[in-house]
């Protein structure tokens, strides 16, 4: 009988175990957890601080006694690993309630120890008001010290998925929050085009956003923290969330003298095993390969560690399975909107030193969650990066309000069965008006991506002011529409106008065609391209997208007199003019 010690009882080491004991009903098994709890779902606990997700038990998905009673599984919980000693094959472990320490021999070791959150030692950090949200323990802390401490004001630093996630929680519980971001942008694997609709939102619930700017020192008085930033500004707040990324726990593996890679993440191979035979290691722990680059990265994401664990499982037993890599796709809540993303990002491609137009394209659209005319559809923005050739898509972001998850799912599955993009064009979706339209925004992105590849389309960078200086900007949206915004210094004429006036337009000047959300833009730039325009592109998703880009642009250019007149607007336009937004998404065009 083989007796297999696993470290770690959360999410690859409970999932390690249980498929263990599915395949080997003989193995001895034997399950150390240095905290309180196994196998909770830490995905939850920011939504159990924001009190979306009440019950605490909830969130315990399994007990030790109930383990052991289904899976005849030796779970002991505040059984802390001290070292691993792998010429006796043995774990020193400490009974955390007692202080007791005691050996434990094992045929086969699987380390799942996780990752822990960063805490540099930033001048005044170690303030009891400056709290990180890892276990259910974390999460108890902070919301007792919200409770009892009266805590009106946060102040979360990092814009990752954690920090997004505490940012809406503690604001939806009624706080006042701050989220202090050292990027540019919050949500690191979108890029910063995409990232802006989130910054949009974010700042829209009322959250106080600091981009650009990263914490230089904390000082604590007896009520609250002030947060010194880099740039000179400060933030008070009753509570600091530090939420500014991981590291993995393998110091138990370096000590006793496995492979790690520079970034502190234990080496392994595809079947999961560690430098030495006998452990494998699974989970944020390790280093994993990065399926579209093959490169080697590491992506602490549930999903992954999860699979790694049952992969671990099969292994141990006898049954040969391989990881296959990471492509890191992910999705989170942000306020109102829903951010996912799967494979890599257009700044990873340009990292990798890879150039767009000779290496790779990209484009963004924007579609309707389902059939426009059923109540309810709302926009959601999709960009896509694939090869030249269209064979290999390489990554894929989508922002929206709803409907984000199973597009986001379509195109990741679609980029692990290696489709190309003409695939996804011919991809056979579920389609309701309530659901989707009978050409889903994934069949959308395929037409679109097969256009540019056909020369049928061309896109402009969506900061179009660098890109493309001297290109005219050709506004195709109906007279009423320029009332709520337009480009600066754009051309208008209507789509339905176009044929009668192209002799307004240089057939040799750059034209870049654009509507609110890029149809009637596409449309255009067809006619022009029919009639010998030679240089024509598409402003990706339209006005709605600028203005979501270029948060600083206000309502701009010059409005054809007769527009001026009808919308009465030119009485007034010397006087003082308060501006107002009119969230006007899910509306057809011309809006
Ligand atoms: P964990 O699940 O963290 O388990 C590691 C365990 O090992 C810990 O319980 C630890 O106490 C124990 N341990 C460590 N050292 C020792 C030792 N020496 N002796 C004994 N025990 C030890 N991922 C997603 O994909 N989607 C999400 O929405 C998401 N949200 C998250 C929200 C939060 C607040 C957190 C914290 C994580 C979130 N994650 C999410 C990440 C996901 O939870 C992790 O990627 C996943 O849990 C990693 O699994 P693991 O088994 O490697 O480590």
């Amino acid at each position: 009988m083989s007796k297999t010690v696993i470290i770690g009882g959360v999410a690859g080491g409970a999932s390690c175990a249980a498929r263990l004991r599915r395949l080997d009903e003989s193995a001895d098994i034997v399950l150390l957890e240095k905290g309180p709890y196994i196998s909770y779902a830490n995905c939850g606990l920011p939504y159990h601080v924001g009190d979306v997700i009440k019950s605490r038990n909830a969130l315990l998905l399994q007990t030790p006694e109930a383990m052991n009673k289904k899976f005849r599984i030796d779970v002991r919980v505040q059984n802390e690993v001290l070292s691993i000693n792998r010429d006796k094959k043995t774990v020193s472990v400490k009974r955390l309630e007692t202080g007791e320490i005691y050996e434990e021999t094992y045929d086969v070791l699987v380390l799942s120890t996780g990752s822990s959150p960063l805490r540099p030692p930033i001048p005044g950090i170690k303030s009891s008001k400056i709290q990180t949200l890892w276990t259910v323990p974390d999460a108890d802390r902070i919301r007792s010290l919200i409770k009892e401490n009266h805590i009106k004001s946060a102040a979360v630093i990092g814009g990752g998925f954690i920090g997004l996630e505490m940012s809406e929680n503690l604001h939806s519980a009624g706080l006042e929050v701050s989220l202090i971001e050292a990027l540019d942008q919050v949500m690191a694997p979108l890029d910063f085009e995409m990232a802006q609709l989130l910054h949009e939102n974010i700042r829209q619930n009322g959250v106080k956003l600091f981009l650009s700017d990263a914490v230089a020192s904390f000082n604590e008085n007896e009520r609250q923290v002030t947060v010194n930033l880099k740039s000179g500004k400060t933030v008070t707040a009753d509570l600091v969330i530090l939420s500014i990324g991981v590291r993995p726990n393998s110091t138990l593996a370096k000590a006793s003298g496995l492979a790690l890679d520079g970034r502190g993440a234990v080496i392994v191979d595809d079947t999961l095993r560690t430098t030495d035979p006998s452990i494998y290691a699974v989970g944020d722990v390790i280093e994993v390969e990065d399926f579209i680059s093959k490169e080697r990265t590491a992506v602490p994401l549930a999903g992954p560690a999860n699979k790694q664990g049952r992969i671990a499982a099969d292994n141990i037993a006898g049954i040969t399975d391989r990881y296959t890599g990471t492509q890191g796709t992910s999705v989170a809540k942000v306020f109102d909107l829903t951010a996912a993303s799967t494979g890599a990002s257009e700044k990873t491609l340009v990292k990798r030193g890879m150039r767009k137009g000779r290496d790779y394209e990209s484009l963004i659209i924007t579609q309707n969650s389902h059939a426009g005319y059923y109540p309810g559809a709302v926009p959601l923005t999709l960009k896509m990066l694939f090869s030249k050739d269209g064979k290999k898509i390489y990554g894929a972001q989508i922002v929206g309000r709803e409907g984000v998850d199973k597009r986001i799912d379509t195109l990741a599955v679609s980029i692990r069965l290696g489709a190309g993009v003409t695939d996804l064009k011919n991809l056979e979706l579920a389609y309701a008006p309530p659901y989707s339209s009978a050409k889903d925004p994934v069949n959308m992105a395929g037409f679109t991506a097969e256009n540019i590849m056909n020369g049928l389309a061309s896109f402009s960078g969506w900061d179009v002011e660098r890109r493309h200086p001297d290109a005219v900007l050709l506004d195709v949206r109906e007279d009423a529409e320029l009332m709520a915004f337009t480009l600066p210094n754009a051309v208008h004429i209507p789509l339905g106008e176009l044929r009668g006036r192209l002799n307004e337009l240089d057939p040799e000047k750059e034209i870049i065609t654009f509507c609110a959300i890029g149809v009637r833009a596409y449309n255009a730039a067809r006619i022009l391209m029919q009639h010998g325009f030679k240089n024509v592109k598409i402003y990706p998703s339209g006005t709605r997208f600028y203005q979501s880009t270029h948060p600083d642009t206000e309502m701009s250019g010059p409005m054809p007199a007769d527009n001026v007149a009808d919308s009465g607007v030119a009485d007034t336009a010397n006087a003082p003019v308060s501006s107002m937004r009119i969230d006007c998404s899910g509306m057809q065009c011309p809006g």
